[in-house]
């Protein structure tokens, strides 16, 4: 039992929630909440990655589990690092500036299906992106308009000086009022008409995404310099996250596919053929060995049918089906013929009854219903060592105990 569960629900996840779905979790909420994109969630943005640090943190995770938000702040684990630097250990300095001559990287996710992983895929992306206006070379205006601001002198802050007292000064400098910060001014009549002087204009632009056989939920795609345009600054680049869709079917586990299979209790007990359409639509037969019998939760495999190797689609992991069982509802099986199939069946072992037992009901067991009532929480299904002690059978209690 965990104490609190604050840092899940704000990532969403369970408190038992795998270092994967965790992951899964921040990435999403992350992209969501970045500054870049909801310039007024920074507060959210914030506590995600201070939930993530700590969760993804295993000795960390243990003691906010134990002792809750106050436990990480008095265990000494409670300085947190900048929510950017967090993103950024995710996503690989995605979303920040790298160097002082390089544009932001933007990142983007890009929702994709188990197919599109197993058979390869090309995705069209639209995005709109900044780059430099093309009619006035990104200046802001014409040839020769462009000049220093006279207020700031070209550097775009200004000092203001405040007196305090007496010789006591404070200086504070802000952006300067007359050109934005931008340490430069064009006359109004002379700014480039198609970017209003922004340099820049908006483009939608159309990425191509490969996505190669065998990648992975979470693998990321970069376009090199495919980031918004700034005059003076080499683009950033564009980082397209593939994010894998859930598949009514499969489930991949690395390398391998997992996939459930039912069978009717005579399938299971005679025999059976069954057919399987894979993720590129071919359909595979399988069928149980001569005499075999399928116990429900039995796992096997069909090798090199699971998810192709990134770079090597030739390697493929394992296809592994998890059988369950359909036994026939009462009924069914007419009271009849119930003798008959008693016949065919290996002899019941022979009970020996003494004469003082005591006959009981049995009644359907309701963990909700049943549970709560006797025992506090938790402890339900604690009560196997008591019911060794007084030799009932698991699971069953007498109801006149
Ligand atoms: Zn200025
Ligand atoms: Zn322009």
């Amino acid at each position: 039992m965990v104490k609190e569960t604050k840092y899940y629900d704000l990532l969403g996840v369970k408190p038992d929630a795998s270092d994967a779905e965790l992951k899964k979790a921040y990435r999403k909420l992350a992209l969501k909440y970045h500054p870049d994109k909801n310039p007024n969630e920074g507060e959210k943005f914030k506590q995600i990655s201070q939930a993530y640090e700590v969760l993804a943190d295993p000795k960390k995770r243990e003691i906010y589990d134990k002792g809750g938000e106050e436990g990480i702040k008095t265990g000494g684990a409670g300085e947190f690092h900048n929510p950017m630097d967090i993103f950024d250990m995710l996503f690989g300095g995605g979303g920040r500036r790298r160097g002082p001559n390089k544009g932001k990287d933007v990142v983007h996710q890009l929702s994709v299906s188990l197919e599109d992983l197993y058979n390869g895929a090309t995705r069209k992306l639209a995005l709109q992106k900044n780059v430099i206006c093309n009619k006035c070379e990104g200046r802001g205006g014409k040839k020769g308009a462009v000049e220093q601001c006279t207020t700031c002198k070209g550097t775009g802050m200004q000092v203001h000086v405040q007196r305090l007292g007496i010789g006591m000064v404070q200086q504070i400098q802000t952006v300067c009022q007359n050109c934005r910060g931008q340490g430069e001014k064009i006359n109004a009549k002379d700014l480039c008409k198609q970017c209003s002087g922004k340099k820049v204009v908006r483009e939608r632009k159309i990425l191509e995404v490969h996505i190669d056989k065998g990648m992975k939920d979470g693998q990321q795609v970069r376009f090199t310099g495919e980031g918004d345009q700034e005059p003076g600054l080499e683009p950033g680049d564009i980082i397209i996250i593939l994010e894998q869709k859930d598949h009514p079917k499969f489930k991949r586990q690395s390398h391998d596919l997992i996939m459930n299979m039912d069978l009717e209790l005579v399938e299971a007990l005679c025999g059976f053929k069954k057919s399987i359409e894979t993720l590129d639509k071919r359909i595979l037969v399988i069928s149980s060995l001569p005499g075999e019998v399928v116990k429900p939760g039995d796992l096997k495999c069909i090798p090199n049918e699971g998810m192709p190797a990134h770079r090597n689609p030739f390697e493929k992991g394992l296809l592994i089906i998890k059988f369950d069982v359909k036994f026939p509802k009462p009924g069914i099986i007419p009271h009849e013929k119930l003798q008959k199939v008693e016949h065919l069946l290996p002899p019941r072992e022979e009970v020996i009854i003494p004469d003082h037992a005591e006959e009981c009901d049995l009644v359907e067991f309701d963990p909700h219903l049943h549970g709560s009532a006797h025992h506090s929480r938790g402890e339900a299904y604690d009560s196997d060592d008591e019911d060794a002690h007084h030799g009932h059978g698991p699971g069953v209690q007498c109801a006149s105990h």
